[in-house]
């Protein structure tokens, strides 16, 4: 039997995961995928990761889906003339648009779009929210600040504007760059970073068209003001709680993450739920107790993915953090309560494109009643079913079956599900119910006497809709 697990794994690579033994040794330990981070590594060592991976899923048989994930606008201070500085509680410190090097009273923020955007009285925040600054006064080229709490403060570090809307989009130039790299490669999912409203999804989507799906990472709260516009119009989302725990007040974190996976589940969107999930395994072997209880909660906040990042990225122990995020989700998953849980949250009235998602509802509504249903199989030519089927998060596993490779990869992330392709047109339905019980009996899903159901659209392999349900009886 497989021993694939519902909700998947998302690992990020990076100098401690650069090696073909150790992506290898990632996948055996149930990696599904892998983000790249394009604020790290240049364009050289990605695509030799990238060709690392294609070549690893090839030999073991893996679907593996890849995720180029892009740095965004991420604001940044300039540089110190001694590296660092030490900022105390009270004292003033001015950021402006001067090119000499920082020290105690001052600092290079070059980004001229901010001066204009912010607001007296507003937090200025440094270095992961670690440092504080209230905003006293600014004009074109200057804001004065006085300290609210201190730190030590390095050249480059991140700034943080929780309560503004910069007018800047969210796609930037390096961006561009790295976009046109990661399609020309070969990219899954391109995910875009700081996502500040629903015209940024929009922007994104006029440059990468059908060539990738796009993720949305959450992580500004003025996204989280148009979450719905934002999820319908993205492929996908990242709850990025790194970046949201120091733009939210942290305790929120929690409580958009559960917000946010319930409007994905409206509208039939992978979710992954990332940062700090097994922080400590940085360092250690093994994860506080409370960083178990984290994964698990995802697991069961109903997240299609959950990813690691510098635990199999930059950590000492990356193997053992993706093998640690394997035996807590196979736990949850085996516990009766995980499914009472699932479908307690599905919605009663489906509500994205009629005619397909009423078909997967009511796939998964026979799939509870009839006996002996050993899979869910879908037939899909842009994934788009397989998504739906996927929201239902039936107890049985979801068989997609498309004509097209780089869809099967693609739907890596989604939860329950298990792609396979098969190029073939089907002249007829029959030819395609064959195929489905072969797939699902071939890959020890189903057995003698079982039975499988079918969703599709007729004629088969002709886009667009899925308006067929069916059900074969194995003999
Ligand atoms: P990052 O995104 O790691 O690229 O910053 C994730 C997050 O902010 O949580
Ligand atoms: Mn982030």
């Amino acid at each position: 039997m497989p021993i694939k697990t519902k909700t998947n794994i998302l690992a990020t690579l990076g100098p401690s995961s650069a090696t073909k033994e150790v992506i290898s040794k990632l996948i055996d330990a149930g990696a599904d995928a892998f983000r790249f981070n394009f604020s790290h590594g240049t364009h050289d060592e990605h695509k030799e990761r990238y060709n690392i991976v294609r070549k690893l899923a090839k030999e073991k048989g893996r679907r593996i889906t890849l995720i180029a994930d892009m740095q965004g606008p991420k604001l940044r201070v300039g540089e110190f003339k001694e590296g660092k500085i030490l900022l105390k509680e009270g004292q003033k410190f001015l950021l402006d648009m001067d090119k000499e090097l920082g020290d105690e009273k001052r600092v290079t923020l070059p980004h001229p779009e901010i001066f204009a955007a912010v607001k007296n009285g507003e937090e200025l925040l440094l270095n992961d929210g670690n440092i504080r600054l209230k905003i006293e006064k600014h004009d074109q080229s200057h804001i004065w600040t006085k300290v609210t709490v201190g730190g030590e403060l390095s050249s480059h570090k991140g700034v943080n504007l929780p309560n503004i809307t910069l007018p800047i989009s969210a796609i930037t130039e390096k961006d561009k760059k790295d976009i046109a790299f990661a399609l020309k490669l070969g990219f899954d999912w391109i995910s875009l970073s700081f996502i500040q409203k629903a015209e940024d999804v929009k922007q994104a989507r006029n440059l990468i068209g059908d060539k990738a799906l796009i993720i949305s990472k959450l992580e500004k709260p003025s996204a989280i003001t148009e979450l719905d516009e934002i999820v319908k119009l993205s492929d996908g989302i990242m709850v990025a709680r790194g970046d949201l725990g120091v733009e939210c007040p942290i305790q929120q974190v929690p409580v958009l993450q559960k917000r946010i996976v319930s409007c994905c589940r409206k509208y039939a969107r992978p979710v992954i739920v990332a940062t700090q999930m097994l922080e400590s395994m940085i360092n250690n072997p093994t994860p506080t107790r409370a960083e178990v209880s984290d994964v698990a909660t995802a697991v069961y906040d109903g997240a299609d993915t959950v990813m690691l990042s510098a635990e199999s990225a930059a950590g000492h122990y990356p193997v053992e953090a993706v093998q640690m995020m394997n035996n807590i989700i196979t736990e949850v998953e085996s516990d009766p309560l995980f499914y009472k849980l699932m479908d307690s949250s599905r919605q009663d009235h489906p509500c994205c494109v009629g005619e397909s998602d009423s078909i997967t509802y009511a796939a998964s509504e026979v799939s509870a009643v009839l006996k002996n249903v050993a899979a869910i199989v879908t037939y899909s030519s842009s994934g788009l079913t397989t998504f739906l089927a996927s929201r239902e998060r039936p107890s049985l596993p979801i068989l997609a079956i498309t004509p097209n490779d780089t869809v099967a990869n693609r739907l890596g992330i989604a939860w329950g599900v298990d792609s396979f392709v098969n190029k073939k047109i089907f002249s007829s339905f029959d030819k395609f119910e064959e195929e489905a019980v072969r797939v699902a009996v071939e890959n020890g899903y189903a057995k003698s006497g079982d039975h499988i159901i079918i969703t599709a659209g007729f004629p088969i392999g002709k886009k667009g809709r899925t308006n067929m349900l069916h059900t074969v009886y194995i003999p």
